[in-house]
């Protein structure tokens, strides 16, 4: 059957169609037969197609209704169609094996891509690898280093529990329609342990409360969790701002609140 689809624009549809950039992605993502991927938004196929040539099995995700019945009519044997919408998808039932972890690839829509991404960590145990395209000023966010301008809450927890690594650049007329920004893949390695030992809940609290407002010192920014004295004592200046602090100072910052929490808790116990 041949699709007739208008993009809808509520589900992020920018469909890819250079086949150069198609290719250079799927080398990038180096696909091996039984390899377990899922394919988060297939839309029209382009990357579905390509990964169908080189994997036993290929799952997808798609929410776009026409999109999934278009699917059906083509009766591919080794596509498994999942119609649903990937922020309420788990991951890891999602798996046909559940003894082995998942690839997961996409070209996400940009529309809802930081809540995604949120979502996805959560099944990080169950992945290997994901590569994504994303609107490029994400995937800059996403690779920050301390002191860039665009090093923000996004960085610093995307680099906790992933290496994150910015594999290629795609121009908007590589895409239909064309996007109004530019895109680029990036590939995200979850960590299967962490070098930190840290209350993962905490170290979320204190980075979202720092990157509040990015203008305002630590001092400012953090004073209902700790006070200067307390972000001294870890040889951190309090007058500095988040965007120049590493990972490892936010992890010790944490571990800050929590040892003055159970401090005063046996004070009032
Ligand atoms: N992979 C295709 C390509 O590269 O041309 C389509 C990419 S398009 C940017 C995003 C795809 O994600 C669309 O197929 C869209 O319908 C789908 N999508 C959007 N929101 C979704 C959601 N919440 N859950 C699953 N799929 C979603």
């Amino acid at each position: 059957m041949q699709l007739k689809h208008t993009p809808r624009k509520r589900f992020g549809q920018n469909f890819l169609h250079d086949q150069n950039v198609i290719a250079s992605i799927i080398r990038l993502i180096a696909p091996v037969a039984d390899d377990q991927f899922i394919e988060i938004g297939p839309g029209q196929g382009a990357l579905t197609l390509p990964l169908l040539e080189h994997v036993n099995r290929l799952d997808v995700v798609e929410i776009d209704r026409d999109l999934v019945a278009w699917w059906k009519t083509k009766a591919i044997a080794n596509l498994y169609l999942h119609e649903s919408d990937a922020l309420k998808t788990d991951f890891c039932n999602l798996r046909a094996d559940q003894q082995k972890p998942a690839r997961l690839v996409g070209n996400l829509p940009y529309n809802i891509s930081t809540p995604l991404l949120f979502h996805l960590l959560e099944f990080r145990d169950c992945i290997t690898d994901m590569h994504f395209m994303l609107q490029k000023e994400v995937v800059d966010r996403i690779t920050a280093l301390p002191g860039n301008k665009t090093y923000g809450r996004l960085s610093v927890m995307m680099q906790y529990y992933c290496q994150a690594e910015k594999l290629l650049t795609v121009r908007p007329g590589s895409f239909n329609p064309p996007p109004k920004v530019d895109s680029a893949i990036v590939r995200l390695v979850p960590c299967q342990h962490t070098q930190f030992d840290v209350n993962e809940k905490t170290l979320a609290l204190v980075v979202s409360q720092a990157f509040s407002q990015r203008r305002k010192t630590l001092r400012n920014a953090l004073k209902s969790l700790l006070d200067s004295e307390q972000i001294a004592q870890l040889e951190i200046d309090p007058g500095c701002r988040a965007e120049t602090l590493p990972l490892e100072a936010f992890v010790k910052l944490a571990n800050q609140v929590d040892s003055q929490a159970a401090e005063q808790g046996s004070l009032r116990n």
